[in-house]
């Protein structure tokens, strides 16, 4: 229990304040019990640009009876201080996206997304790789490290789910300018080749595509839009002719040349009305002369 005569020590404290900063010492707001040795008495701090501050007095005593002394004045922030904002590591604060040219970002030597190069990259594929053709790193990228990428690349911009995708004829993993990554990943994800694409040259999800797919058929249609053919029988087009009368009778005129004249049509009749005469019997019936 906090000694009494701690609590009760709220002029001196003031006094204290007071030594130390004058006229800007407020009124009393509160005391704290620190331990049963100690107290912190409040006060208003009246200092321009430091509104809901306060000046915060720390009272201790050796032993019951004892003469309170003080042990320190400082100014603190209230409850309705303005302060500045925790502080945070810059390794914390860099986003993706701050990282420019010339800028360099040293990764933590614990940051759990890499592992070193000698422990085993973690990933058998990429082992085995890395015995083959002896190369070696000092730190690889950890299964956390692998994890972290695969969310990040499958619910990002060229993801699966993204508007791309969703209305692309067929997805990366059937396309032509697909590049599998190495490792495990590659099952997943690859790199996009494709100049033309929005995803070129950036890790996309199998999942993935675009228009610009290697396979994507398109149907050749005119680029101009061409209407049915539609006969309109509604409309008649009238064309006026010369009538029959004022016609100039080229059937006559073409028979002209060549038909028999008048003069010997006659005689032909005449011809063939005696042959008629000289051929017919004396006036019996065809079916008498018969029987
Ligand atoms: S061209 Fe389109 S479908 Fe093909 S790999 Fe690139 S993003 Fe995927």
């Amino acid at each position: 229990m906090t000694d009494p005569a701690l609590l009760a020590a709220v002029e001196f404290a003031r006094a204290a304040a007071r030594e130390h900063a004058g006229a800007e010492v407020g009124a009393h707001v509160a005391v704290r019990a620190e331990d049963s040795a100690s107290a912190t008495h409040l006060f208003d701090a009246a200092k321009p640009g430091y509104r809901g501050w306060r000046w915060a007095v720390t009272v201790a005593i050796a032993a019951p009876d004892d003469d309170v002394t003080v042990s320190e004045v400082a100014l603190m922030p209230g409850p309705d201080a303005l302060v500045a904002p925790p502080w945070i590591p810059w390794q914390d604060r860099v986003r993706a996206g701050d990282l420019g040219v010339g800028d360099l970002l040293p990764t933590d030597p614990d940051d759990p997304r890499l592992a070193p190069g000698y422990a085993g990259s973690d990933d058998p594929e990429v082992e085995a790789l890395a015995m083959e053709v002896g190369l070696g790193r000092v730190r690889v990228l950890s299964r956390l490290g692998r994890l972290d990428a695969a969310d990040r690349w499958q619910t990002g911009e060229f993801g699966p789910g993204a508007d791309m995708a969703r209305g692309a004829p067929a997805s990366c993993g059937t396309c032509g300018f697909y590049l599998p990554v190495a490792g495990s990943l590659g099952a997943a994800f690859g790199v996009c080749g494709n100049e033309i694409s929005p995803a070129d040259g950036r890790a996309v999800h199998a999942g993935y595509g675009c228009g610009a797919h290697s396979e994507a058929e398109v149907e050749q249609i005119s680029p101009v839009l061409v209407a049915d053919l539609i006969y309109d029988d509604a409309r008649l087009d009238i064309e006026a002719h010369e009538s029959a009368a004022d016609e100039p009778d080229a059937e006559a005129d073409e028979h002209a040349a060549g038909a028999p004249s008048a003069e010997s049509v006659e005689q032909a009749v005449a011809a063939v009305a005696q042959g008629e005469q000289a051929d017919e019997p004396s006036g019996q019936p065809e079916s008498d002369q018969q029987g």
